[in-house]
């Protein structure tokens, strides 16, 4: 199945902005920088502000040596690139137009101390039949299992409808969702919990719409299947380094350690108060922030408030999901041969995910060749309690995996952070969206509000193209063509009556 055109860019218009064309783009993770990509390619001079002193933001990455003077790079956290993210796949086609640096990683294992191991990975890529596979080679979604099922609810999962679903459920969260579906507690701890806990919320505090439009982002409605690439070698030296050098290339200044501080109307333009002190003004501002940052800028910034009152709305609505913690450890031996690059973890307090890096990207596997050891990464999302949290993980993975349990640790780099976005129950529609009532200021990142369904990398892309595309329609210039998957679930045409007869109670409760 095709990826399908959802945005179309007018053919007719000149592809070059107009000489003299400028523009600053604010935060460069990968919302930023796929803006900046756009603008820089079309001629217009893009100034890129990011507070932090390497670019990637949530996908950054910076050296670091260890005790024993090798030199490795750190990343914020190992990452999935799915191969339907079609936005963010093409802007990285710019740095490698065959996306060799990226390599499939072979399975998708959850893995549970209760329950045999559940592999993603090996399911057929196209719906409906990655669905059947699902129910013929599952063990943990069984006959018994669809039995017992609440059919409303599990037709939900079927009939996704961008403007229907949110309708119906968003004021449910996931958690209620998952326990109304009446399925075992194997299938919701090893399909569905641990899908959940990937938007870095606890089910508890996740809208279940927008679970469901995940679910069908995601898997049900994605033609490229669920198997995903990652790089061969670190972030840094794989995605940031050169795209900063094919911005670079392309007339774009790179400003790092610089953070905006506020904004104000400045005639037909925007003045940015930079925290050098500096002030920049620009009628062209994409704010490509995390939720917390855009928050801290729009409230520094009274008088912009003044005149976009949507905007300070959306922007005070906005929550950050709890903390998520990263803990990269290198260990004086290697884990046992058959554990799988990628696993996520289901029924664990602390634990939501392990990579084997040292089997993942070469810098970590040229370390295990010449000390024998293993490079691991264990991530845990929507943490209540992140002082406590590295020492939990790596209880919970000796009891996983008990080869880990006596293994010195030869060093370690502990990262705690509340920069996700949430999307608590209630709060569709609420979000920002590209295009604000502050004309000259678009808005950009992975919380956004976006024309078509789409999540993490691919949203922050999307956004960050999309807002790309709004610059250069008031410049009159030709905007970008945009995919994405099916918009609609497999059976989004059902009668109405036969859904809400069971679902619309539950929700309003
Ligand atoms: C541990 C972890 C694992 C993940 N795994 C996956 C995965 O497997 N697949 C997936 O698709 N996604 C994954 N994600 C999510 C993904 O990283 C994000 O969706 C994406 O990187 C968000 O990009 P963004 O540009 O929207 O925001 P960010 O990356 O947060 O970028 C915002 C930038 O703005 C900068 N900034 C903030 N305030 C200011 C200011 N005032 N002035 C200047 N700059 C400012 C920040 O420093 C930052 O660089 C993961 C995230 C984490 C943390």
């Amino acid at each position: 199945m095709r990826p399908r055109l959802l945005v179309a860019a007018d053919p007719t218009l000149p592809r070059q902005a107009p000489p003299g064309s400028e523009a600053v783009v604010v935060g460069a993770g990968v919302a930023g920088v796929s803006a900046a990509t756009i603008l820089a390619e079309r001629g217009v001079a893009v100034t890129l502000v990011e507070a932090a002193a390497t670019l990637g933001g949530r996908l950054g990455a910076w050296p670091h040596t260890l005790p024993d003077g090798t030199e490795q790079v750190v990343e914020h956290g190992f990452h999935a690139f799915f191969r339907h993210y079609y936005t963010w796949r093409d802007v990285l086609r710019r740095i490698d137009p065959g996306l060799g640096f990226l390599r499939p990683v072979k399975g998708y294992p959850v893995i549970s101390r209760r329950f045999p191991p559940e592999d993603l990975g090996r399911l057929p890529a196209a719906p409906p039949l990655n669905l059947l596979a699902l129910f013929a080679r599952s063990s943990s979604l069984t006959v018994a299992d669809l039995l017992g099922a609440d059919v409303a609810l599990g037709t939900e999962l079927l009939t996704f409808d961008r403007a229907r679903t949110p309708e119906v459920l968003d004021t449910m969260s996931a958690g209620d969702f998952l326990a109304g579906l009446r399925v075992s507690d194997r299938a919701r701890e090893m399909l569905f919990e641990a899908f959940a806990r990937s938007f870095f919320c606890d089910p508890d505090g996740l809208s279940a719409a927008e679970l469901v439009a995940m679910f069908h982002f995601y898997f049900l409605g994605n033609p490229a299947g669920i198997g995903f690439d990652a790089p061969r070698t670190d972030h840094l030296h794989a995605i940031w380094a050169p795209l900063a050098e094919y911005l670079r290339a392309r007339g774009a200044t790179i400003r790092t350690g610089c953070a905006l501080r506020s904004l104000r109307p400045d005639g037909p333009g925007w003045a940015l108060t930079l925290d050098d002190g500096a002030t920049r003004t620009t009628r062209h501002v994409v704010l490509a922030l995390d939720p917390g940052g855009l928050r801290a800028v729009v409230g520094a910034s009274p008088e912009l408030t003044g005149v976009a009152p949507r905007l300070a709305a959306q922007t005070a609505g906005l929550t950050t999901a709890p903390p998520f913690v990263v803990s990269r450890v290198w260990l004086a031996a290697d884990v046992d041969p058959g554990r799988a690059v990628f696993n996520a973890v289901s029924g664990e307090p602390t634990l939501d995910s392990v990579t084997v890096y040292s089997r993942l990207e070469e810098p970590s596997a040229q370390w295990a060749r010449e000390t024998g050891g293993c490079v691991l990464e264990l991530h845990s999302y929507a943490c209540t309690e992140p002082d406590a949290a590295v020492e939990r993980m790596l209880g919970e993975l000796a009891a996983l995996w008990p080869e880990t349990a006596g293994t010195a640790q030869v060093h370690r780099v502990d990262r705690v952070d509340a920069t996700a976005p949430a999307f608590p129950p209630g709060s569709a529609g609420a979000r920002p969206g590209v295009r604000t009532d502050a004309r000259g200021v678009r808005v950009a990142g992975d919380f956004v509000e976006a024309p078509l369904v789409c999540g993490l990398m691919e949203r922050a892309a999307v956004t960050g193209v999309l807002a790309a595309a709004d610059v250069l329609a008031e410049l009159g210039t030709q905007g970008v063509d945009v995919y994405g998957v099916p918009q609609r679930g497999l059976l989004a045409g059902l009668p109405a009556r036969a859904r809400h007869r069971a679902v619309g109670p539950r929700a309003a409760t």
